[in-house]
């Protein structure tokens, strides 16, 4: 379990590397951004004012709290001006003959002045309690005085424990509203107010941690003229709920140091405290872009094919993951939609930032994702980012401007202790946090295949992974692989191979003919499984039989439509395959660069359970195709969306080599 303090996580609220500057031992971090606007001296107006002050009022024995008690219940009409009387005379004249020759004269004059507006904040706090509920109150009861130091252990469902201690200044009853209420006093004005109400949220974290009850927060600026800032329940609990997300950072941060592992962070959001910063010259290097580093040695070693390496359509330097969440936050708070960092991830080909809506501020996602077009102009993209609502955050992808390259020999090496158990099963594409995702035809929930996108969008280069991924784990007499080409020109390299069961096929006539061939034989495989007593072709092989799994792959579907005749018949066979193909063992891929309405039918679209949607050019594409936009965001060559029977991921298709073909001949 990790240990950290209130003030050590408000540290990395400021700046997540002085967190982790602070773990390597440097003293240095709590002067940065720290220093005094006037010259109240707050630690000493705490220690010596507030906590005597507030013991004595909780204490029905003192003096004080009989004069403050009698003026309460007698309910005075110049009760602001007899309760600073009385705490003058009971409290702070004696304050006065204690302190005031060590104190010099600027000390004494800015401990007075804050003195009188605690005093006022008190009696401010005190007169609706009096004029609401007469003598039914008791002063000790307001004054409450619980435990200053308070520790509870945060446990995420993975990952190490946190505990977290903190003291905290005061804590008062609204007996009238019935609040705990949680009291922070700064001896400075309201210059970082974000932070100091993330430090009181963490205070009210501990509360409710330990009572259950979750209290109001009030924080007292003692210098400048905005001095007391309420923070409403309602308002506290939009701040504690983003906290979990800030101790998972910093966990994040303590296993690190703990491990001695390099890890990247973001650079404060506050570009004034980079100024003042003695790490400002070494810190990008120290915890900048480790990822970015890493992966680059790790694949380096890995990767045989370096032509598709390549920087030409990711037009902006983003790939520095610091720069990146800093324009984006920046961005977002210049919109006055301010939003949490919640981490990146560095992929092949894209950097998702990942951010959260900072809910206390009302921000909400939809006003976050419709400003995908101003990141665009901020970041310097080719085109507007995606920007999808992930389980707890928000995903922001932008393209790498190098890229690394993904070859399907590569990924297969890689994920081969991955893969189903399947003579129809492949690769289809790298996850953007690097995981390989599999595609099974021989499960009932991606037994066919919708794939569309646009000219140039990598629909044929997918194809020929699919099947050569396929044909790579299966021999000729498992699989069996019809191609339909109208364009005559996405498997030319591939009809030798010894999988494919015929001549490519680039005729309609004959393409309608092979489909009704595939439904006979659909229906003669059933046959046989009834005389077996099997249900599909797993029950049928495990009995002896061989029976191969036959594949269709129809490369532009939409040329094979050339009038309603035989649109008709396509879809009737479609249909037929698609509701009762998977137990057969015949299995449909379907792809086509026009995903409009009138090619991709709802009959057709029923009947192929998976979809892929690669680079489209309109919302409406996108939507035919995975029911929902994004797809006309991606950037092409093998960027992909699949949907369907899963929920949406976004993957990065693998490209076939010449390697990988020749191992089928
Ligand atoms: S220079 Fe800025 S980003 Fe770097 S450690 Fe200091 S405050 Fe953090």
């Amino acid at each position: 379990m990790h240990n950290l303090n209130v003030s050590e996580i408000h540290l990395c609220q400021r700046c997540s590397r002085l967190l982790a500057y602070h773990l390597s031992g440097e003293k240095q971090v709590w002067r940065i951004g720290l220093k005094r606007s006037e010259s109240l001296p707050g630690k000493f107006f705490h220690d010596k004012i507030v906590q005597p002050l507030h013991k004595k009022l909780a204490s029905t024995r003192t003096r004080l709290f009989k004069a403050v008690n009698t003026i309460c219940q007698a309910s005075d009409h110049n009760f602001k001006i007899r309760f600073l009387e009385i705490l003058e005379s009971n409290f702070f004249l004696n304050f006065m003959q204690k302190h005031s020759q060590s104190l010099d004269t600027s000390d004494l004059l800015s401990i007075g002045k804050a003195f009188e507006q605690w005093c006022a904040f008190l009696s401010e706090f005190l007169l609706p309690i009096i004029q609401n509920m007469g003598d039914q109150f008791s002063l000790s009861e307001i004054f409450y005085l619980p435990e200053q130091l308070i520790s509870q252990t945060y446990n995420p469902e993975s990952g190490k424990s946190l505990k977290i201690s903190g003291k905290y200044d005061a804590i008062l009853f609204d007996t009238f509203h019935k609040e705990i209420v949680i009291l922070e006093c700064k001896g400075r004005d309201r210059d970082r107010s974000d932070e100091d109400i993330t430090q009181v949220g963490l205070y009210a974290w501990l509360i409710e941690q330990k009572t259950g009850i979750l209290p109001r927060g009030e924080i007292l600026y003692l210098t400048g003229a905005d001095q007391r800032y309420t923070i409403s329940p309602t308002k506290m609990r939009d701040i504690v709920n983003q906290l979990p997300h800030m101790f998972d950072h910093t966990i994040q941060i303590l296993d690190a140091h703990t491990n001695q592992k390099p890890i990247h962070l973001p650079r404060s959001a506050d570009a004034q405290l980079c100024t003042e910063c003695p790490f400002a010259s070494h810190c990008d290097t120290e915890y900048g872009d480790v990822s970015e580093k890493t992966k680059n040695t790790d694949n380096a070693s890995n990767n045989t094919d370096d032509k598709s390496r390549n920087t030409d359509d990711a037009s902006p330097n983003t790939d520095d993951e610091s720069k990146g969440i800093d324009t984006i936050i920046n961005l977002f708070n210049m919109l006055k939609t301010p939003v949490f960092d919640a981490g990146s991830i560095c992929g092949p080909r894209f950097i998702r930032y990942k951010i959260k809506p900072d809910h206390s501020k009302s921000v909400t996602v939809a006003k976050i994702t419709k400003r995908a077009q101003d990141l665009q102009i901020a970041m310097n993209l080719a085109q507007p980012p995606l920007m999808q609502s992930q389980a707890g955050y928000i995903s922001i992808d932008i393209p790498r401007k190098v890229r690394q390259p993904l070859t399907l020999g590569e990924v297969m090496r890689v994920a081969e202790d991955t893969r189903p158990n399947s003579k129809v099963a492949f690769p289809i594409g790298m996850a953007i946090d690097g995981k390989i995702v599999w595609i099974n035809l021989n499960d009932p929930a991606t037994p066919s295949i919708l794939v569309g996108g646009t000219s140039g969008s990598g629909k044929s280069v997918l194809l020929r992974s699919i099947l050569i991924a396929m044909a790579i784990n299966a021999k000729p007499e498992e699989l069996q692989l019809t191609l339909i080409d109208p364009k005559h020109v996405s498997f030319l390299d591939l009809s030798d191979i010894p999988h494919v069961d015929d001549d490519i096929i680039v005729d309609n006539a004959i393409a309608i003919d092979k489909l009704g061939q595939l439904v006979d034989e659909m229906e003669s495989r059933y046959a046989a499984f009834k005389a077996d007593q099997v249900f599909d072709i797993n029950g049928y092989q495990e009995k002896g039989h061989q029976i191969a799994h036959h594949v269709v792959i129809i490369d532009e579907y939409a040329d094979l439509i050339i009038d309603k005749q035989t649109k008709t018949d396509l879809e009737t066979a479609i249909q037929r395959l698609g509701q009762k193909g998977r137990a057969a063992g015949i299995h449909l891929i379907l792809a086509t660069q026009r995903p409009d309405a009138r090619v991709v039918t709802p009959l057709v679209k029923a009947n192929l359970q998976l979809k892929v949607a690669l680079k489209v050019t309109t919302v409406s594409n996108s939507n035919i195709i995975i029911d929902q936009p994004g797809a006309e965001c991606l950037i092409g060559k093998g960027d992909m969306l699949i949907a369907g029977s899963m929920p949406v991921k976004r993957l990065q298709g693998p490209i076939p080599s010449k390697t990988d073909i020749d191992k089928l001949k």
